[in-house]
C-alpha cells in the first residue's frame, strides 16, 4: 500500500463525506493505493454513523472510535499504530487541508527521501488575532529552541515515512511537536512544503486560546525531556550547585565583612539586617533543593521501564529484522 491517510476528528460530521470523496478522487487520478483511517476522538455528533456509512461503500475507509474525547495527539498516535502505507499522511477533518497536496507530499517522501515533510500554511484563513499572530510567535520560539527550521510546526497536514510513525509516540498535547519528537528519534531529514489552506466550511475550531499557555508548557517539557530525560542530574545538579555556590560565597563575604569591621572596632549593622543575608540564605536552600530534585529524578529514571529503549535504525542477520527495528 502506498499511502495511509490518518484523519483525527472530533464532531466533524458535515465534512467527512466530502473529504473522503476528495481524497479518493486524488488517489485514483494518481493511481495510488491507499487507506483512510478516520479516528473518531469521542465525537458527540453523528460522525461515527457517517464513517460507518462511508466505510460500507469504500473498503479503503477504515474507522477507529474512541469511547471518549482523548485529544488530537491520542487520535494520531492510534492512527500511527494502525497505519500500513509506505507513506503516512495526517490531515485535519475540517477540509482546511487540501487533499490535492497529497501526491507532491508523497513524492517528496519517496523520491527526495525526506523522513518528514510538514505543511506550511503560508497564507492562512483563520482569525488574525486569535490564531495568526500568536502562532507566528509560537513558531519562532519553537524554531529557536529546537533548532528545526520549520515555519509551521502545528500544521495538521504532514507526511511521514512509515518507519518514522512506527518509532515515535505522541501523547498529551504533543501533536504540536511531532517534528521535534521525530528529530529526537533520529529522523533529521525534515522538510517543508507550502500548502494551500482553506476556510473552515463547517463547525468551529476545537482549540481555544488556552492552547497557547499549554503549548508553551508542553514545549518546555519536551525540550527538557529530550535533553535531560535520561540524565536529569546534569540539569538540576548544575543549577543547584551554581546556586548553592553563589549562596555560600555571599554568606562568607558577609561574615568576613562583619569580622573585619568588628576587629577594627567599627560599629557595623547586624548581618541579619542586610538584604544580602536573606538572598544568600535563599540561594543556599534553593540550590540544595534543586540538587536533591536531581537525585530523586535520577532514581525515578533508573526505575523507568523505558530507560533502556533505544531506537535501532537497522539490524543485520537477525530473524524478524523489521519487527525489531520497528519496536525497539
Ligand atoms: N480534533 C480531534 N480531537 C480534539 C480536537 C480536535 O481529533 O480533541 C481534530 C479536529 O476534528 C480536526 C483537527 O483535530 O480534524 C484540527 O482541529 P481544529 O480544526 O479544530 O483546529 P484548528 O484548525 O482550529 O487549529
Ligand atoms: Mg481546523
Amino acid at each position: 500500500m502506498d499511502i495511509s491517510v490518518i484523519v483525527p476528528l472530533f464532531n466533524e460530521e458535515e465534512s467527512l463525506a466530502k473529504l473522503s470523496e476528495w481524497i479518493d478522487r486524488v488517489m485514483k487520478e494518481n493511481s495510488l493505493s491507499y487507506e483512510i483511517i478516520m479516528v473518531d476522538d469521542g465525537s458527540k455528533d453523528d460522525s461515527w454513523k457517517v464513517i460507518e456509512g462511508l466505510s460500507e461503500n469504500n473498503p479503503c475507509i477504515r474507522g477507529i472510535k474512541f469511547r471518549r474525547n482523548y485529544g488530537k495527539s491520542a487520535a494520531l498516535n492510534v492512527g500511527f499504530e494502525h497505519a500500513e502505507g509506505d507513506v503516512v499522511i495526517t490531515m485535519d477533518a475540517d477540509l482546511q487541508d487540501s487533499p490535492d497536496e497529497i501526491p507532491e507530499l508523497f513524492r517528496m517522501i519517496k523520491q527526495d527521501g525526506y523522513d518528514l515533510v510538514s505543511g506550511w500554511k503560508k497564507v492562512r484563513y483563520d482569525s488574525t488575532l486569535a490564531k495568526n499572530i500568536p502562532s507566528k510567535l509560537y513558531n519562532a520560539t519553537t524554531r529557536w529552541l529546537s533548532g528545526i527550521k520549520l515555519h509551521d510546526f502545528n500544521c495538521g497536514l504532514k507526511a511521514y515515512k512509515k518507519k518514522v510513525v512506527k518509532s515515535i509516540e505522541v501523547y498529551g498535547e504533543m501533536h504540536r511537536y511531532i517534528p521535534i519528537i521525530a528529530k529526537w528519534a533520529g529522523f533529521s531529514k525534515i522538510g517543508e512544503k507550502v500548502v494551500k489552506h482553506r476556510k473552515r466550511e463547517f463547525g468551529v475550531s476545537k482549540f481555544g486560546m488556552n492552547r497557547f499557555v499549554n503549548g508553551y508548557l508542553d514545549l518546555m517539557s519536551i525540550m527538557f525531556v529530550s535533553k535531560f530525560g535520561k540524565k536529569p542530574m546534569h540539569f538540576f545538579g548544575l543549577l543547584g550547585s551554581l546556586m548553592f555556590f553563589v549562596g555560600i560565597i555571599s554568606a562568607i563575604v558577609l561574615g568576613v565583612q562583619k569580622l573585619i569591621a568588628v576587629s577594627n572596632g567599627e560599629v557595623m549593622r547586624l548581618v541579619t539586617d542586610s538584604p544580602y543575608f536573606y538572598l544568600s540564605l535563599c540561594t543556599i536552600i534553593l540550590g540544595t533543593q534543586l540538587f536533591l530534585t536531581g537525585f530523586v529524578a535520577e532514581l525515578i529514571g533508573r526505575n523507568s521501564p523505558t530507560r533502556n529503549h533505544y531506537l535501532i535504525e537497522e539490524e543485520l542477520n537477525f530473524k524478524s529484522t523489521n519487527e525489531n527495528s520497528k519496536h525497539n
